[in-house]
């Protein structure tokens, strides 16, 4: 592979069998153009965030190794949610079969209409950073935090390893 860039997807469902969506989505993954599919966290169970009257989501993270741009990779994420019937309803954080997030591209920081990197949210969301420091336990974001430091500042909440 040509200068392969390591990014790191979050994954999420809580839809239609969220073990199968999340199963299917790595598989999706690793055929992804360009791309490899490194490591894959274990599934977690987490409570939604923002409206509470929908199920409690399965989680994931995944590392890629990719030759795509961030754009490319978005792309292919966006299709990958469409194939498995994700459908986008009005409400913010509503519930869905999937949801792949492109959470950090290499050491790049990203900030247009389409896409922000390291995604916004990570840096808050137990279900995100406990999945990611399982399989990237020396990271170090853009910024030059640690993951570590982030995990320090983050209650794991109700989140569960699933068996
Ligand atoms: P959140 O982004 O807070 O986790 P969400 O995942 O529910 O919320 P979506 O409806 O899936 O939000 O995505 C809305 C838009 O966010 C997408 O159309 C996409 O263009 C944009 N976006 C910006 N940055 C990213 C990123 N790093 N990964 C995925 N989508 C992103
Ligand atoms: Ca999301
Ligand atoms: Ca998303």
């Amino acid at each position: 592979m040509e200068n392969p860039v390591c990014a790191y997807v979050g994954l999420g469902s809580n839809l239609q069998s969220p073990q199968q969506q999340l199963e299917q989505a790595l598989d999706a993954l690793a055929r992804i153009p360009g791309t490899r599919l490194l490591q894959a966290s274990s599934l977690y169970r987490s409570a939604p965030m923002g409206p509470q009257d929908q199920p409690d989501y399965l989680n994931a993270v995944a590392a890629l190794e990719t030759t795509l741009t961030p754009h490319e990779l978005l792309d292919q994420l966006q299709s990958i949610e469409t194939a498995q019937g994700r459908v986008r309803g009005a409400t913010r954080w509503g519930a869905r079969t999937l949801d792949l997030d492109l959470l950090l591209y290499g050491n790049e920081t990203i900030n247009n209409e389409r896409l922000v990197v390291p995604h916004p949210g990570m840096k808050e969301r137990s279900f995100v950073l406990y999945p990611l420091y399982e399989i990237a336990p020396g990271l170090l974001l853009p910024s030059g935090e640690t993951l570590a430091s982030l995990l320090d500042n983050c209650p794991r909440e109700g989140l569960k390893v699933l068996p």
